[in-house]
């Protein structure tokens, strides 16, 4: 009697090294790995859906801190740049007394948050309140950086993606508020948009054919027309973001990004004329909204 079952597990063993059809075989459950392959797209199904909560919810709070910082730093220099006189520093500095930034006022989101009485929006001497356009910036460009990072897979591209997404919102802020978007903030843009498309692995000549066709699209407007019709019809700054948005879009995107552009600008070109007798109508902020609607479009078409 001891004789058989130690002779039954004996076989069962040797056949499972050898996979040999037997009796004792059959009383051993098939391996699942074995005999059922997975469908070919489960890894990716399995990154977005089945992931470790924590670990999206960390991918979703590194993406919104990047576009933070973007943000953060893009609208403190940026602004900084648009409203100083030739010659004067480069450094930000409180727009009440003229008092240049300490270090810990120009970390992103601490910079405002400790300062006394912080829903009042005080600029950092506290002697004006309602100084919200750095907290709203750096608001915007945290949602619009998880965002980013939630369409994106979790990769080197993510990092150039996050922070340039997040120049979007201090770019429109700028031009609204100045009429004039800093040559930095373009180039910048361009140069995230850049090393997004490389470290993606996707071809960047199309993106350089889709900035070229932009920035003449934009130079054309910009001078023929605006001389034609006799007034400013596109400044050089935005004929410079044309060409810096173009590095982010692809080839079949791009005329939906001039065509969103435009619209949205008409909108916002109706309300401008309701709230300001200002004749330069911004177009920054109709154009880095159509540019984040067409990055997130392209993003959820190929993540
Ligand atoms: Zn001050």
């Amino acid at each position: 009697m001891s004789l058989f079952f130690w002779f039954s597990r004996r076989q069962r063993i040797h056949n499972l090294g050898r996979k040999k059809d037997s009796f004792f075989h059959l009383s051993i459950p098939p391996k699942i790995s074995d005999n059922i392959l997975p469908p070919p797209n489960l890894p990716r199904l399995m990154h977005h859906h089945n992931h470790h909560i924590i670990a999206n919810l960390l991918h979703l709070l590194a993406g919104g801190g990047l576009g933070l910082i973007g943000a953060s730093l893009a609208m403190a220099f940026g602004w900084r740049s648009a409203d100083r006189l030739p010659g004067e520093s480069r450094r930000p500095q409180c727009v009440y007394c003229s008092r240049p930034h300490t270090w810990q006022e120009l970390s992103p989101l601490i910079g405002w948050l400790l300062r006394p009485d912080t829903l009042s929006f005080p600029c950092p001497c506290g002697q004006r309140t309602g100084v919200w356009q750095q907290p709203v910036c750096e608001l915007v460009g945290f949602a619009l950086g998880g965002l980013a990072m939630y369409l994106q897979d979790w990769s080197w591209a993510a990092l150039p993606l996050c922070l340039g997404i997040g120049l979007l919102p201090a770019i429109a802020l700028i031009d609204f508020y100045f009429g004039i978007i800093p040559d930095g903030l373009n180039f910048l843009l361009g140069v995230f948009g850049f090393l997004f498309v490389l470290f993606r692995g996707d071809d960047f000549f199309f993106g350089l054919v889709a900035s070229g066709a932009l920035l003449a699209l934009g130079l054309f407007f910009a001078i023929v027309y605006s001389k034609w019709r006799g007034r400013e019809m596109l400044g050089l700054g935005d004929v410079k973001l044309f060409a810096a948005a173009g590095m982010w879009l692809h080839l079949h995107t791009a005329p939906w990004f001039l065509a969103l552009g435009g619209f949205i600008g008409v909108l916002f070109n109706l309300i401008w004329r309701r709230i300001s007798d200002d004749k330069q109508f911004p177009f920054a902020p109709a154009l880095c909204l159509s540019l984040a609607l067409c990055v997130f479009y392209q993003l959820i078409g190929s993540p």
